[in-house]
């Protein structure tokens, strides 16, 4: 199980952080069982950077063992997509596009993906609205004054990166 951490926006700052003080990712509660004690429990490697090299991963995330319920969870920093290889801020410019009006065609040749790629995000994003802009509303409140979803996301997206509104909904118990 993935908990986004609101913090250390770039992979260096990352592998930094988990180098020097691995402990600022331990979650104050285990996501399952709610027990207070989390034992730091090893890193797993996941790639992450997509350079043109990906001369940072393997990247190191970060393991922690519930000793009350025996499960595990990996906090993710925000610039690493939980599931998905592509990164956040791409995703956020191929829907700001898709939202703009543009075609899922002409999205995916501009930004050089798959068709079924830009489909895929698309549909999970129409999918998904309803939840998420319930929740999101109901933490940004000047959210809800947007009519209509293409809308509701072009105010969520001027107040926030995709990465912090996922997290916000990651907090909320909403996996996307
Ligand atoms: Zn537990």
């Amino acid at each position: 199980m993935h908990r986004i951490v609101f913090a250390f926006l770039s992979l260096e700052q990352h592998r930094r952080a988990i180098e020097s003080s691995p402990a600022s990712y331990r979650p104050d509660r285990c996501p399952h069982c709610g027990s207070g004690c989390m034992w730091c429990h090893g890193c797993y490697g996941r790639k992450a950077d997509r350079s043109a090299d990906g001369a940072l991963n393997p990247m190191p995330v970060p393991r922690f063992r519930c000793p009350s319920c025996t499960r595990t969870c990996s906090p993710l920093p925000l610039c690493i997509c939980p599931r998905r290889w592509y990164g956040w801020s791409l995703q956020q410019n191929v829907l700001q596009l898709l939202i703009a009006g543009a075609s899922l065609r002409r999205t995916a040749n501009i930004f050089a993906l798959a068709y079924h790629t830009v489909r895929r995000w698309w549909r999970s994003l129409v999918v998904a609205h309803g939840t998420f802009s319930f929740h999101l509303c109901s933490r940004f409140a000047e959210l809800g004054r947007s009519a209509g979803r293409n809308h509701f996301w072009l105010a969520c997206l001027q107040r926030m990166p995709l990465c912090e509104a996922m997290a916000w909904l990651d907090r909320d118990g909403i996996t996307q």
